[in-house]
């Protein structure tokens, strides 16, 4: 098979050759469709994430070992199946849930895998989808398409299933205002789902007028682009001026933390996603005299992923895909996501 690999911190993907897999027992051949091309991707390939005051976590530090394969949001169809398989057929349409746990731990028991105290994702801690082939450890990591475009599916993965994951957090104080942050991958199927699932009137936030253009036409009801000095004013006045029940930051980076904090409102909720990183000082007496909640979000479950499947289905979120690559071009496919080249999301069809 052929794989897009990450041989080391910046270097280039290198395009190699491999046995492909035969799978055994629960496992599943996967042969790749479509595989997206995440934020997440460059993180790895850059080799951590950055802590704020010029420092630096590896990945190599969390467990990832170079070299790998990435992408994490993996659509195909089944090529071959291990002896034990049940429910899935060669030739199946599938997508892919990454978000592999131990199964031993508390959050694997209550089938929170996406919070496994030591992970096992594909295309992070495992060889992922930047190939033709993906060997899946055990069929319920599996969810039949049935119908939904394999292109537009992989958002479902990760975009998508982060980006619900946060919403629903975002939704628990009953917001009449909600603010996204950054019309990325992540940040338009927020918009999405938001809309879709939550009767706030959504607030977007980019630096690009041509994502918050693309923004409004996905639901928000409000775009404002933060390079303007006066947004977190704006954005109060929008909201009764009272400021916006809750946040949710899929940059999250110094700037728009801070934004995210200025502008939210007596028991806001803050929920913060994104992986830019870096620190910020804040006061600590406005938490409890404002009684604001201030919590994380990393990907989703298994059956959030089903149940976004099924809006998919349905035609009530669409995910975008603005850009195709070969796997051959998998450089300039991270080159293009990091110098924000690509609205939506882009794809690789190996
Ligand atoms: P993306 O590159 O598609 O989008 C990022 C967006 O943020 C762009 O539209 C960009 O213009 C905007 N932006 C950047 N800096 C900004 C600023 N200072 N102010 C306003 N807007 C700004 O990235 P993505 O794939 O959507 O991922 C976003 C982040 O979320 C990444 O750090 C990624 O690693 C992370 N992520 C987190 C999870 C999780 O589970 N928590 C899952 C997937 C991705
Ligand atoms: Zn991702």
């Amino acid at each position: 098979m052929k794989s897009a690999r990450i041989t080391g911190p910046n270097e280039p993907l290198k395009v190699s050759e491999s046995q492909t897999p035969k799978p055994l027992g629960n496992q599943v051949l996967v042969k790749v469709k479509a595989v997206g091309v995440c934020h997440s991707d460059l993180h790895l390939w850059e080799g951590g994430y950055d802590l704020g005051d010029g420092q630096f976590m590896k990945v190599t530090d969390r467990g990832v070992k170079y070299p790998v394969t990435p992408g994490h949001e993996i659509a195909g169809t089944v090529e071959e199946i291990g002896s034990d398989v049940t429910g899935i057929s060669k030739g199946d349409s599938v997508l892919v849930y990454p978000w592999i746990g131990c199964g031993q731990c508390p959050a694997c028991k209550a089938e929170n895998e996406n919070l496994c105290d030591t992970p096992k994702s594909l295309g992070v801690f495992q060889d992922g989808g930047y190939s033709d082939y993906s060997l899946v450890p055990h069929y319920k990591y599996l969810a039949k398409l049935d119908g939904v475009n394999p292109d537009s599916a992989t958002s479902l993965a990760c975009s998508g299933l982060t980006a619900y994951t946060a919403i629903k957090k975002s939704n628990q104080n009953m917001p009449e205002f909600i603010v996204v942050i950054g019309a990325g991958g992540l940040g338009l199927m927020g918009v999405q789902i938001a809309k879709a699932i939550t009767k706030a009137k959504i607030i977007c936030v980019d630096l690009d007028d041509q994502k918050l253009d693309t923004a409004k036409e996905m639901g928000a009801d409000y775009v404002l682009n933060s390079k303007d000095p006066e947004t977190s004013q704006k954005i109060i006045s929008i909201c009764n001026n009272m400021g916006a029940d809750s946040v949710v930051d899929f940059v999250n980076a110094p700037p728009t933390a801070k934004l995210g904090l200025s502008v939210l409102r007596k028991r806001g909720n803050l929920v913060l996603v994104g992986l830019f990183g870096g620190s910020i000082e804040m006061s600590l007496v406005t938490i409890p005299l404002k009684s604001i909640i201030i919590q994380g979000a990393y990907t989703g479950n298994y059956h959030d992923m089903l149940e976004l499947l099924d809006l998919a289905r349905k035609g009530i979120i669409n995910p975008m895909i603005s850009k195709r690559y070969s796997l051959d071009d998998a450089n300039t496919a991270l080159e293009d996501l990091k110098a924000r080249k690509i609205l939506g999301r882009a794809v690789i069809n190996p």
